[in-house]
């Protein structure tokens, strides 16, 4: 008896450290796999037609690579029903967050809505999405971009007829460009140093929409311009094409990106500005962004925009004024070498 009890009990012991001994292991593999969980995080981008998404897109893959985590790329190329069908596959994908560069910020609001109803966290990238619950946005201040791009050109041109040539009427950048733009002139075109001979906006931001634009505007004023408040390099570039068709050299013109075709014009005095804003950071923010979100980790936010749904918790980073004076930053930055700007 007192045999049989010592042989239970030590099986019993013995049992019992079996599985202490494998629960222990079980905690320490669980916790192993727990802290190797590879997330999925997608790029959802409106057009890499535009310069600039190409590098946004190169520094957002880096960085989810570099957290060891997953990344998924599509590009919608200025269709939203493209856009939300790609929006529409990642969730089937089951991703864990979508950064969202929107080509119009006004009808995701029901994609979203699914997003979130998977528990997927929601990032818009550098353009704000309305009416929908996104989870943070993460941009430059696009109305401050705006000032800075009307104040150069009133620096050069601080009387004479402006044209304020706007970017796309989907992108709610478009409207912040153009808000700080006329904030910035309104105290001039009060004083009647300036008068604001035309607005518009340029389908889709084509180069090619603004060309005409700029066309017409010179045949409708008889090349009567002196400043063209552009709100990107592919505008300007654009509009830059039409002035120099009539030889109109003086012209001053804004834009923004620092986009090569554009750095090297502000470079040879040919384009006034253009606006800097750093590329790798905003990327490689967002990626830090969308991962603290999904792993619930405190965000520092600088501050809140409503998107008239909420109070979107809102990063802003600094834009940079870039003239000819000033373009050796784009070299210290490592953006372009000397070379690519054809600066001797
Ligand atoms: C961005 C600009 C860009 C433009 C056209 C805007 O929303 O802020 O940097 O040039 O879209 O793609």
């Amino acid at each position: 008896m007192k045999k049989l009890f010592k042989s239970a009990l030590s099986s019993t012991a013995l049992i019992a450290f079996l599985f202490t001994l494998s629960s222990t292991t079980y905690a320490k593999s669980m916790k192993k796999t727990k802290a190797k969980k590879q997330y999925t995080i997608a790029f959802s981008i409106d057009d890499l037609r535009v310069e600039r998404w190409t590098k946004d897109r190169d520094y957002f893959v880096d960085a989810v690579k570099k957290q060891g985590n997953k990344v998924l790329v599509a590009s919608a190329n200025a269709s939203s029903a493209r856009q939300i069908s790609q929006i529409q596959n990642f969730i089937t994908r089951g991703v864990d967050a979508i950064a969202i560069v929107p080509f119009n910020g006004k009808v995701l609001s029901s994609v979203i809505k699914d997003a979130k109803k998977a528990g997927i966290k929601v990032v818009a990238y550098d353009r704000l999405i309305l009416n929908a619950d996104v989870d943070a946005y993460i941009s430059f201040d696009n109305e401050k971009v705006g000032e800075m791009q009307a104040n150069e050109l009133i620096k050069v041109m601080p009387k004479g007829n402006y044209f304020l040539l706007s970017g796309s009427p989907t992108d709610n950048n478009a409207y912040m460009f153009r808000a700080g733009q006329e904030k910035a002139l309104a105290p001039y075109v009060k004083s009647g140093a300036i008068k604001i001979i035309g607005k518009q906006w340029t389908k889709d931001w084509m180069p090619t929409e603004a060309l005409k634009i700029i066309e017409n505007v010179l045949t409708k004023n008889d090349n009567k311009i002196d400043a063209i408040v552009a709100s990107n390099d592919g505008l300007a570039g654009g509009a830059i094409q039409a002035l120099r068709a009539q030889n109109l050299t003086k012209v001053v013109v804004s834009g923004q990106d620092a986009d090569l075709a554009g750095s090297i014009r502000v470079a040879q005095g040919k384009q006034t500005m253009t606006v800097y804003k750093p590329l790798k950071k905003i990327a490689t923010n967002a990626a830090k962004l969308a991962l603290d979100l999904v792993k619930g980790n405190k965000v520092k936010y600088t501050t809140q925009l409503d998107n008239k749904y909420k109070k979107v918790n809102t990063i802003f980073l600094k834009p940079i004024a870039i003239t000819k004076s000033n373009i050796n930053i784009l070299i210290k930055d490592k953006v372009y070498t000397k070379k690519q700007l054809r600066l001797k």
